[in-house]
């Protein structure tokens, strides 16, 4: 017999009719033999509106442990609701908090960190053969208080919960219908694909596409679980997400994406000597500014400049503490620009194709678009232009490398 987790994403169980269409999905997998483990998110919209609720009472600083006793209730009702759906089929089923599971988490609120499952209490529900309906999200701390893992945080708790229990598979089902090559509501040639490696699909849900939360990827690659990606609204297959050695078709560029969230930050007239990289950045991080990308030119007349990419959100802070620094490290010129966004593709056939990078410049160029920034890493290329033509780039980019493409075979290093 073998064990499933199923996730069910806010918009799959955003009403009592759709929780009953979950409980069928899950009671057929039932009758079909397998032993069933169910992760739900809140219903759609939901921890939205909890959120709103702390906002609106405000205060200074609003505690970071209600924060969470509050947005973690969300899971609590679809769990229950889910149960009585499933009991109204004629099956077994018990819910399970964060905390009644024996998730156990970090202290850091609201972006808690998993460290250890005890999945006993769960193992003896799945036993008895009834089905365990488990929250996503939440867990407690040592201390018991309740934590939340971040938003969209119900993809690791599944994950998580798979790996904890040496599940099959985890079945991850969404409103889309798996990993898509590009946007699809950008590109109507965007393909779906049947599978794609850890790694890309790190790059990828790093790189702006929100299909899994990136923590739950690096889960399941740690320990080799497999995802499904599906969709909730019919029974076509989906993506599979698995090791590298599974994906045969090792596409040169699996999928092309796009960033529009980022701001440019440029300090010009940095002095080229040792430590001022770290001067620089360190403010940066000490203010929790997550900084991407980094571009250092080539010193000329003993002075360099540093161009690097911040979240939008952050960019005024950025560029204030930039400024700030200019006192103690000389004259520095900071210049900011919001209206930047990244494109990448990312693609594993990359590592043993030459000429990837030169064919997306060439492809940009002939559209006339100017590139500002360059980064690689193994698998990916990104690129930072004007944010006006955004849409332009990913569809020639998609056109050339996924359309056009595709049929390139994978030479062997
Ligand atoms: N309900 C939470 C959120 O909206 C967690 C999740 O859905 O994954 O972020
Ligand atoms: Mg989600």
């Amino acid at each position: 017999m073998s064990l499933i987790v199923q996730k069910f994403g806010g918009t799959s169980v955003g009403s009592v009719e759709r929780i009953q269409n979950v409980a069928r999905r899950v009671v057929a997998t039932r009758e079909a033999g397998h032993q069933v483990a169910v992760i739900v998110s809140a219903m759609s919209g939901e921890t939205n509106k909890l959120v709103a609720l702390a906002d609106a009472i405000g205060g200074e600083s609003p505690s970071e442990r209600e924060y969470d006793v509050l947005v973690s209730t969300g899971e609590q009702v679809t769990i229950a609701l889910l149960s009585m759906a499933i009991h109204a089929l004629g099956h077994g089923a018990v819910s399970f908090t964060g905390s009644q599971m024996g998730l156990r988490t970090d202290s850091a609120h609201s972006r808690a960190r998993i460290e250890h499952i005890d999945a006993d209490r769960i193992r003896k529900v799945l036993e008895s053969g009834a089905v365990a309906v488990i929250a996503g999200f939440q867990g407690t701390d040592e201390q018991g208080n309740i934590t939340t893992l971040g938003r969209g945080g119900s993809d690791t708790s599944a994950v998580a919960v798979a790996c904890a229990l040496a599940a099959d598979a985890c079945e991850i089902y969404t409103d889309v219908d798996g990993v898509y090559t590009t946007d699809p509501n950008m590109v109507s040639a965007a393909r779906k694909l049947d599978r794609i490696s850890y790694d890309e699909m790190l790059e990828l849900a790093s790189l702006g596409s929100k299909v899994l939360q990136i923590r739950s990827v690096k889960f399941a690659m740690q320990y080799d679980m497999p995802i499904h990606v599906r969709s909730s609204f019919h029974d076509g297959e989906g993506t599979w997400v698995v090791p590298e050695g599974d994906v045969m078709e090792q596409l040169v560029v699996s999928g092309v994406t796009y960033n529009r969230n980022e701001a440019k930050v440029r300090v010009a007239d940095v002095k080229d000597t040792p430590g001022m990289a770290s001067k620089i950045f360190g403010p940066l991080a000490e203010a929790g500014i997550v900084v991407d990308m980094i571009v250092q030119n080539v010193s000329n007349d003993g002075s360099t400049d540093m161009t690097f990419t911040v979240p939008k959100a952050d960019h005024e802070r950025a560029l204030e503490i930039a400024s700030g620094l200019s006192a103690s490290l000389g004259d520095l010129r900071v210049e900011g620009d919001p209206e930047v966004a990244k494109v990448s593709i990312v693609g594993l056939g990359m590592k043993d194709h030459a000429g990837v990078a030169a064919k997306m410049f060439e492809v940009l160029a002939t559209e006339g678009i100017n590139i500002q920034m360059i980064t690689t890493s193994e698998i990916k290329v990104s690129v930072v232009i004007d944010e006006k033509y955004t849409e332009l780039a990913v569809r020639a980019l998609h056109q050339a490398f996924v359309e056009d493409g595709a049929e390139e075979p994978r030479e062997d290093s």
